[in-house]
């Protein structure tokens, strides 16, 4: 699934498309099949039967909804605006990829579905999609690169307790991207019996904007959380972005709101040159990667470039193509922080409010540690704390010599 430099601006008027990005490119042979996932979408999203169900499991399943707590401490140390954090760490499973599994989970036992495959970085959305599975009663096959499964073995570990199949992947970069292109050669040959739950707000139409419904959640409860607790909205949500799926679900309520700021976070891994980062919009240029268009880490030939990321789940060479078009128009900024930025939030947070983040999640609290102290104390900055970091223990112990 090398990348195609796109020449010509594709339209904006079809479905699946964000401003010219999104679309769908995939092999003729996956056409019909989401031209059917698009259509039991939309008919599952418009019934609500459906909804109800949906609702009933992030509520008593997952435990929806999930806090917005106020960082004292922290605030009070940063001595500038006031710092929330959008607990999705305290879902069940440790991330917010339970929002997405259970909702496509959910579909796919509506179409009649019994083998679900998915790809997984982090790992966290193979334990989410393996959890989905044990408890709807469905076959499940897991894709992962080789890279992911050394540094996240404890996500390897619960996903074959679940019942699940961890399938290693030790092509390419052996990372998210190379577990994604197996997922898709698995689903073309297995079209008719498969579902692909894909874990993030990337790939073919329908796939971005279904992602980013299931995930819309985050932003629905943030808004009136803090509309409830501050009686106005945040100065600025801020996300990490890999993907794209947590930081979108973050965003989408407050697009309207232009007086909110959006801010993405981006891995800056270990330096600045191609390979040593995940900036996809430092660097990248508009191409085609597993089925959308969006910005992309390549070289001259479209050849996609090797990412770095001390977090699994930022490092990827492409991002979700709705922020390819917020970016473009300017409606939200992205940003980087780098490993060691990262790693420091990581030991901040822990040992000022109690809390051990994922290291995704870092990334986005670190960007809140640069510019609160700058801002004013009516400011308010939510950041969504998209998990939690017990999967990096094995990492963090490495890296901060614990
Ligand atoms: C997977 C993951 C991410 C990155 O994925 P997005 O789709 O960009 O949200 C971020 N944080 C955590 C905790 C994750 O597990």
């Amino acid at each position: 699934m090398a990348s195609v430099i796109v020449p010509a601006v594709p339209s904006e008027s079809r479905p699946g498309r964000f401003g010219v990005y999104g679309g769908r490119y995939v092999p003729e042979t996956l056409v019909a099949a989401l031209d059917e996932l698009e259509r039991e979408y939309n008919l599952a999203k418009a019934d609500p039967a459906f909804q109800a169900e949906l609702a009933d499991l992030l509520h008593n399943y997952a435990g929806r909804p999930t806090p917005l707590t106020f960082c004292n401490r922290l605030t009070e140390q940063l001595g500038g605006a006031k710092i929330y954090l959008k607990r999705e760490d305290l879902l069940h499973t440790g991330a917010h990829k339970i929002n997405n599994a259970l909702g496509q989970g959910l579909l796919a036992k509506r179409m009649g579905k019994k083998r679900i495959i998915a790809e997984t970085g982090a790992g966290q959305h193979g334990v989410a999609t393996a959890t989905v599975c044990a408890l709807l009663g469905m076959e499940c096959v897991v894709y992962m690169g080789d890279v992911d499964m050394a540094r996240q073995e404890l996500n390897v570990l619960r996903m074959r307790l679940l019942g699940a199949e961890v399938r290693g992947v030790s092509s390419g970069s052996q990372t998210l991207k190379d577990a994604i292109s197996e997922a898709m050669r698995d689903w073309v040959t297995n079209v008719r019996t498969t579902y692909y739950l894909l874990g993030s707000a990337l790939g073919a139409h329908p796939y971005p904007t279904m992602v980013r419904d299931f995930q819309r959640v985050i932003s629905i409860e943030m808004k009136e959380q803090i509309l409830e607790k501050e009686g106005r909205l945040p100065s600025a949500v801020i996300a990490c972005v890999g993907g794209g799926s947590n930081a979108i679900g973050a965003f989408y309520e407050f697009i309207p709101d232009r007086q909110v700021r959006l801010i993405g976070v981006e891995a800056g891994g270990r330096g600045t040159e191609l390979g040593e980062h995940a900036v996809r919009f430092r660097g990248g240029t508009p191409g085609v990667l597993q089925g959308t268009y969006s910005y992309v880490l390549q070289d001259e030939n479209g050849q996609i470039a090797l990412t770095h990321s001390v977090s699994a789940g930022l490092d990827y060479a492409s991002i979700g193509p709705e922020h390819a078009a917020l970016h473009d128009s300017g409606r939200a900024e992205y940003v980087s922080c780098d490993d060691a930025a990262a790693l420091d939030a990581v030991v901040r947070l822990a040992r000022t409010e109690g809390i051990l983040p994922a290291l995704e999640s870092a990334h986005a609290v670190a960007e809140a540690l640069r510019i609160a102290p700058a801002m004013a104390a009516h400011d308010i900055l939510v950041v969504n704390l998209s998990g939690r970091g017990d999967k990096d223990m094995g990492i963090l112990a490495q890296e901060l010599k614990l």
